[in-house]
């Protein structure tokens, strides 16, 4: 019998109101300060399409992060296991911005999640297709064929309000030059991996975008492959195990899915073979992931059964 997801979401909705204040919104990006707490909002997406959803879930935010997904997708399928030799796919035990673990091994990033990682990730789509410009249409055409929706689009304002921070960022990759583990100009790599970040989506956006990864790599809506099984694998274990940087082991143990957040507040997480999920807060908890996200889809598996445990 199918569950009644519309009630599910609406019993969240109403049960997670005295967290929505709890945390603090991303600070260190300035024009994502200006984002007011207390907003929420929550769509599942099932193979055939249909979608259920509760508050402002038609409303765009800076999926930031969770755009590491779509390119981690992107690269695996240029690269294949060549690009393993460049980041690796263990969990960091780390923020996701350090530094110092980056110095210890050499400056091979443990996963492509954590910021190093995804700025190599985005250094090697450079390489491959020859400029930043070029770069950053196959990523917005990359999201928008998953999500179906030609509209998809980035917030300038969002990209230059990181990149007049973006010190560490630039200093990671630095780092990584210096152990010859990038490729390319860093302004302007790191310039496009900003972008790519400021990249807004809806959780209705993004729960349909997610679902080829929910079904083996195959859209299940339009019959379109974005990714092999066995990279679908893949990327599912990476969301699991580095998903949220140092506190992916105690997201597993509460919620128990695949599932990736960002500082904008938005989480993404897969049932793999039924479903796709995508949840907004933007008040962070302190390993930077979604407060009333991360507790709305603990109760989400917890009502429904549905972790991958
Ligand atoms: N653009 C952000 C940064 O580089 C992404 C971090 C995140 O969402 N965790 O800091």
């Amino acid at each position: 019998m199918l569950m009644d997801y519309q009630k599910i979401l609406d019993e969240i909705y109403d049960e997670i109101q005295p967290e929505l204040m709890r945390g603090k919104v991303a600070d260190y990006i300035p024009a994502l300060a200006e984002v007011p707490k207390g907003q929420f909002a929550m769509t599942v997406t099932l193979e055939d399409g249909r979608s259920y959803s509760v508050g402002e879930s038609q409303k765009r935010f800076s999926i930031q992060s969770i755009s590491k997904v779509f390119t981690f997708t992107q690269a695996l399928h240029l690269y294949s296991k060549s690009l393993y030799s460049r980041v690796g796919v263990e969990p960091s035990g780390n923020p996701f911005n350090s530094l110092v673990q980056l110095e210890y091994e050499n400056g091979i990033p443990r996963n492509p999640f954590i910021n190093a990682g995804a700025l190599v990730i985005t250094d090697a789509l450079i390489s491959h297709y020859g400029d930043e410009y070029k770069t950053l249409e196959t990523i917005l055409n990359f999201v928008r064929s998953i999500s179906d929706n030609t509209e998809i689009t980035f917030d300038p304002v969002v990209a230059k309000s990181e990149m007049e921070h973006g010190d560490r960022n630039i200093a990671l990759a630095h780092l990584m030059k210096s152990f010859g583990n990038f490729e390319n100009d860093v302004h302007s790599t790191v310039m496009t991996y900003f972008k790519h970040c400021a990249i807004t989506m809806s959780t209705e956006e993004l729960s349909r975008a997610m679902l080829f990864l929910a079904f083996g790599g195959k859209d299940p809506l339009t019959g379109k492959l974005f990714a092999t099984p066995s990279q679908a694998k893949r990327i599912n274990a990476v969301m699991l195990t580095c998903g949220h940087y140092d506190a992916s082991g105690e997201f597993a143990y509460h919620v128990g899915l695949p599932a990736k957040s960002g500082v904008g507040g938005g989480i993404v997480a897969t049932v793999p073979g039924k479903m796709s999920i995508a949840v907004w807060s933007p008040a962070l908890n302190k390993y930077g992931n979604s407060h009333a996200g991360t507790l709305a889809l603990e109760r989400f598996t917890t009502k429904t059964g549905l972790s991958i445990f």
